[in-house]
């Protein structure tokens, strides 16, 4: 699988460009402020972007969004329960002293698993409240094929859990979505967060001391 990673200032959130070597077909997941170099990604890779997915809708995920469906054309989905968070980008920003623009309507909400299909390759999304309402993790894979590399937005960083302070955010949630959701994945299932480094499944289920109290 074809797999980009640029983060950029002042988050330093991932975004990602995923693509089927086959078919040059693929998705880009949680555009925010490094959109720029995301559309450079995939221009280099020659990929034709089938959708825009977004693991949740705090604005440093989101930020690039009308940047990225102007340039790539396509439908943007995102969970219903973030609804809320995603039409408040403004004030998000405001939060945080920043100026963000609004950003365009997404083009559906998640129903079911899916997969949402690129070339040979599927992203099924599972339901991970607690980080906010509407936080979701895309499993990605080939199809037939069992093994799966987890996109997880801030649910779950190396070392550390998504912080639940904020709007919706919940911690006992959360801490239930990473046992049941998250860790009924294989030990050595990669693990991509929406900050910082990747890390596995078993890594953490035996190291992350959020977990492990
Ligand atoms: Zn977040
Ligand atoms: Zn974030």
């Amino acid at each position: 699988m074809i797999l980009e990673i640029r983060a950029v200032e002042p988050f330093h959130k991932n975004g990602f460009v995923l693509g089927c070597e086959e078919t040059r077909q693929g998705i880009v997941i949680d555009p925010g402020d490094e959109t720029p170099a995301l559309l450079q990604a995939v221009e280099q890779h020659g990929l034709s972007i089938r959708y825009i997915l977004l693991t949740h809708a705090h604005l440093d995920h989101i930020t690039g969004v009308g940047a990225a469906k102007s340039a790539l054309g396509a439908p943007v989905g995102l969970h219903e329960d973030d609804s809320f968070l995603y039409d408040a980008v403004v004030q998000q920003g405001q939060m945080f002293g920043l100026r963000v623009e609004p950003q365009p309507k997404v083009d559906f909400f998640y129903d079911g698993e899916g997969p949402w299909r690129f070339g040979t390759y599927g992203a099924w999304v599972y339901h991970t409240p607690g980080h906010c309402p509407g936080g979701v993790c895309l499993a990605v894979g080939r199809e037939g094929e069992n093994a799966r590399t987890l996109f997880v937005g801030d649910t779950l960083f190396a070392g550390s859990i998504g912080r639940t302070d904020l709007p919706g955010g919940d911690l006992q949630t959360l801490l239930s979505s990473i046992k049941n959701v998250l860790f009924k994945f294989p030990d050595e299932t990669v693990v991509y967060s929406g900050h910082g480094e990747p890390t596995t499944i078993g890594r953490e289920r035996r190291t992350n001391p959020f977990l492990n109290s």
